[in-house]
């Protein structure tokens, strides 16, 4: 069989655990026999990062500006157990996160459905994308304990100019707690920008929503810049065929409940810290969830939402069976390969990934799942196949239909 030639470089960046080993698997079973593509390999498992100083992380990061389609394992983010367990020199930081700031990236979430799950909400019919903004607001507050009464004021000292102060709260009967968040504009626009990109490659109406009836100025810049933004891009989502719409945030919880999904829902940093649990949750398993960064300038990094699968690790260095469920992680390679093909007008290459993506997803409705699923499904499953088992069925599907 002849391979199918992918034009451009895909980034590749190895991880960690469980999710390396299958990571090789999918590689060896589903990728290399089909495609004859130019991987820049960057090993980020923990050792490497350990012993670059984690300037391999950095340079992933640029080469996937570079080359804008990257393709990520799950990694180990060090805690001081991590430093004993791998002798490093220092905790490191959290890989996702370094690739985020450099990309300046959003992380979308979407979740993988195949007809024999149910959502746990009986109207949700397609997936729901979530873009959580990761800059700001709580997450980089200053907070503190009021003792007794006093002023509490904003101060605002421009580099030039006048002082300006907002009373906060007089506190008069004992104390209380205050809080000083912020967000910056350019912030909030690459967000945008990265939810306006997101939509358009997917073709999926897009959704924000926030409260500014209550937050007229910090929550009513978000609606203005956010919108503002959108209008420039009015006649792609003509053509697109998508829309855009605001929403107050109760307003958009309540018809989400009642949708059938489909959309890309955005939020603001707590919000999607929030609803991206509650819509994991709601669509089955964390085994079935996608993640891709995308940056303002449509760079993509396609990855699995879950972690590096430590316990299944563990079980697996002491020489027993896993049932370690690797869509998440199939569908990271697929999307990766799919985008590549769209950026290089190689058709070829998106059928292939659409075809390695019907493979799993007919195998798991026909009830061929990974233990995680088995009571998820329904009809409930007979059997579970373990780790390689799942992958060998997949390669032999994704053979019989080439
Ligand atoms: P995890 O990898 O998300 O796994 C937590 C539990 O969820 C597993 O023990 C397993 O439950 C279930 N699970 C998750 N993915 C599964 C899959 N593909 N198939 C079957 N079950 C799955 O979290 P963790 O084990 O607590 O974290 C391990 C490491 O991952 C940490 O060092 C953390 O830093 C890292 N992490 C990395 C990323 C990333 O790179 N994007 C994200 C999150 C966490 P059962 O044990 O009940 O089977
Ligand atoms: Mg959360």
């Amino acid at each position: 069989m002849t391979k199918i030639k992918v034009k451009n470089t895909i980034v590749e960046l190895d991880g960690d655990e469980m999710t390396r080993i299958i990571w090789a698997s999918i590689k060896e079973k589903l990728i290399l026999p089909y495609l004859d593509v130019n991987l820049e390999y960057y090993d980020l498992g923990l050792p490497k990062r350990d012993e670059t100083d984690d300037a391999i992380t950095t340079e992933a990061a640029l080469a996937i500006k570079k080359h804008r389609v990257g393709v990520k394992c799950a990694t180990i983010t060090p805690d001081a157990e991590r430093v004993d367990e791998y002798k490093l020199k220092k905790a490191w930081l959290s890989p996702n996160g370094t690739l985020r700031s450099i990309l300046d990236g959003t992380v979308f979430r979407k979740p993988i459905t195949v007809k024999n799950i149910e959502p746990a909400v009986r109207s949700w019919k397609l997936p729901i994308s979530i873009g959580r903004h990761a800059y700001g607001d709580i997450y980089k507050a200053q907070d503190c304990v009021i003792p007794g009464p006093g002023l509490v004021e904003l101060v605002y000292t421009p580099e030039s100019g006048e002082q300006v102060k907002v009373p906060v709260h007089t506190f008069k009967k004992g104390g209380g707690v205050v809080m000083g968040m912020h967000n910056t504009d350019a912030s909030i626009v690459s967000f945008a920008q990265a939810c306006i990109a997101y939509a358009l490659s997917e073709k999926v109406d897009l959704w924000f929503a926030a409260k500014d009836t209550i937050s007229k100025k910090y929550h009513g810049r978000f609606k203005e810049l956010f919108g503002a933004e959108v209008a420039k891009h009015e006649a792609s989502f003509k053509a697109a065929g998508i829309e855009y719409r605001y929403f107050l945030i109760d307003d958009a919880v309540a018809q989400i409940m009642k949708h059938p999904g489909g959309m890309l829902w955005a939020c603001m940093n707590y919000d999607g810290d929030v609803f991206s649990d509650m819509i994991a949750s709601g669509f089955g398993s964390l085994g079935m969830m996608t993640s891709v960064l995308v940056s303002p300038d449509g760079a993509f990094e396609y990855e699995a939402a879950h972690g590096t699968v430590r316990r299944h690790y563990y079980e697996h260095l002491k020489g027993n069976a896993t049932s370690t469920n690797s869509v998440a992680s199939i569908f990271a390679w697929s999307g990766a390969i799919r985008k590549r093909g769209e950026l290089d007008g190689t058709p070829d290459v998106v059928g292939f990934a659409d075809k390695l993506e019907r493979a799993v997803i007919s195998l798991i409705e026909e009830g061929v799942v990974t233990k995680d699923l088995v009571n998820l499904v329904v009809p409930a499953a007979k059997g579970y196949e373990n780790t390689e088992g799942f992958l060998d069925q997949v390669a032999k599907r994704l053979q019989s239909t080439l």
